[in-house]
């Protein structure tokens, strides 16, 4: 099926791809007074799928106003709870009638295979029927002490909330973000990757539709630097919600400190992927392949590390290379592709890059390692699912996110071992643990320094648990109560049970 049969069956995924697509702030859709604009382009064959719209600094600053004002002039923060659930419940209804459409236009933006981007709208709408649901429950407490006073703490909305997502997860990450925000009573600007803001225009056109007021829900396209730099130091901007690359997040963090803006970051990862000799082997080989080559390798808790017991290396390690050989590749949008392409050209060549410092570093190459270039692949952004083994921890490709296909493998004799190759990057935010023994499973699992774990499993996560990052993997935690939390401040009512004077003043 090429670009062509995909946009004639679903009719109202790409549009009119010569009008600019705009962005949506105080209530409106704008074309930037700049008239820059940015192409969008289809990871699987380089065309140029959309033209959006690419905002100045001052865009955002207005942005920023419009959230301001809906928040405190306008009143969003004290709308009844019921009537912010209510909108999240008809955001999901309009998104689940239109999610083949959101699932197909994620896949020509991203290239993702077309069944996680339907997994991934279906998250999506879940979060905000999720979060719908936690809009009314938000509660205080009352405290004894040891005075004549009432004292309580009530929740209240933290205020004006810029929300940066990364590329990996257009839809789902905003998705989660704003859903929570807004829930608890915040307002919203939001900022995709530049590469792909294609679902999230649509989902604005959702937002608008089912009816926020102006200046509740904000939109802003442009880079990182740009526009990502203005929302990170206003003022006016009360939290920063970031999911992104480590480096960026220091960034943030540094600059966030300016302001003493509440800071929630989920980073990157090196996640560790330990398979004892006496796992299931078939469940195993099929969770490392699943953890490292699911969404290309882009995905912050990739299981990037595997982390083989040395007696059973000589039989999973040719098992597991032949089945990453079979690895189907192609475009999202054929029904028997099993990895699409990467998101971008530069991309690329930095995932190929390390497996070039890989070899330099004295690593051997198992199965992989270059880009495809047969037939129609070629126009794409394709890397053949790779494998390194004969590593040491020092190495880079140890040590960095390569966020691509690539599995470097670690070997260890003993359970403390394990432990501490797993534990031994900088990053802590995914592993997994693959043992017949329970009680070893549980003893490992409770050694990790990561936020998201599985036992005998990679990658299944749901929506109503936190999902966090130990070490450079983040602060905070964003989805189940833990997410909603985040977008809350407490504050504390002492009441005078008696009114009189306090009596310290003796004049
Ligand atoms: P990135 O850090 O380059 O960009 C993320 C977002 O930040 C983009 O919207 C970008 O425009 C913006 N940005 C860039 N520079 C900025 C700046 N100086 N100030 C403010 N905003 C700025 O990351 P990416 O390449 O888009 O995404 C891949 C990374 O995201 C990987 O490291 C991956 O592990 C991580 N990630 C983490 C999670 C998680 O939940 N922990 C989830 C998905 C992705």
């Amino acid at each position: 099926m090429n670009v062509t049969v995909v946009v004639n069956q679903f009719e109202r995924v790409l549009r009119d791809q010569t009008a600019v697509q705009q962005m949506y702030i105080n209530g409106k859709w704008v074309t930037s007074s700049s008239n820059q604009t940015r192409e969008i382009l289809n990871p699987a064959n380089q065309e140029v799928i959309a033209t959006v719209t690419e905002a100045v600094a001052e865009e955002a600053d207005l942005a920023v106003e419009a959230a301001k004002n809906a928040f405190y002039k306008n009143g969003w923060k004290n709308v009844y709870a019921r009537t912010r659930a209510d909108l999240l419940l008809k955001v999901a209804e309009k998104l689940s009638e239109r999610k083949e459409e959101f699932a197909m236009l994620e896949t020509l933006n991203n290239g993702k295979v077309y069944a996680d981007s339907l997994q991934d709208v279906d998250d999506a709408i879940n979060q905000f029927q999720y979060y719908a649901g936690l809009a009314t429950k938000p509660h205080g407490q009352t405290y004894e002490v040891p005075d004549e006073i009432q004292a309580m703490v009530v929740r209240e909305p933290v205020g004006v909330v810029a929300q940066i997502v990364p590329w990996n997860y257009p839809l789902v990450m905003a998705a989660q973000k704003m859903s929570a925000a807004l829930a608890a009573g915040c307002t919203v600007v939001i900022k995709p990757a530049s590469q792909t803001p294609l679902t999230l225009i649509r989902l604005f056109e959702i937002l608008d539709e089912v009816g926020f007021p102006a200046g509740v829900v904000n939109l802003v396209l442009g880079s990182g630097s740009v526009i990502g730099d203005v929302l990170v130091n206003h003022p006016d901007v009360d939290k920063i919600s970031f999911t992104g690359g480590t480096d960026t997040g220091k960034q943030i963090m540094k600059d966030a400190a300016n302001t003493v803006k509440k800071v929630g970051l989920e980073l990157g990862g090196k996640s560790p992927n330990i398979v004892f000799a006496d796992a299931d082997f078939e469940t195993a080989i099929d969770y490392a392949l699943l953890g490292i080559f699911a969404g290309q390798g882009q995905v912050c808790s990739a299981g990037s590390r595997l982390l083989l017991e040395k007696s059973i290396y000589d039989k999973f390690v040719p098992e597991l290379v032949a089945r990453a050989k079979k690895i189907k590749v192609g475009p999202g949008w054929e029904e028997d592709t099993e990895m699409g392409p990467l998101i971008s050209q530069s991309h690329m060549e930095n995932v190929l890059n390390y497996v070039k410092i890989g070899l330099d570093e004295g690593a051997w190459l198992l199965c992989g390692g270059n880009r495809i270039v047969d037939g129609d692949l070629a126009n794409g952004n394709y890397v053949e699912p790779t494998i390194l083994t004969n590593t040491t921890p020092d190495m880079r490709i140890v040590q960095e996110e390569i966020f691509g296909p690539v599995l470097v493998i670690q070997v260890f004799e003993t359970e403390e071992e394990a432990i501490e190759l797993a534990n031994g990057t900088d990053f802590g935010l995914a592993a997994a643990v693959f043992t017949n023994d329970g009680a070893k499973a549980q003893r490992v699992i409770r050694n990790l320094r990561a936020g998201i774990t599985w036992i005998n499993a990679y990658h299944p996560t749901f929506n109503e648990a936190p999902w966090s990052g130990y070490k450079q993997s983040g602060i905070g935690a964003d989805l189940g109560t833990y997410g909603f939390e985040q977008y809350l401040l407490t504050k504390q009512i002492n009441i005078a049970l008696e009114v009189q004077p306090s009596g310290w003043y003796k004049g």
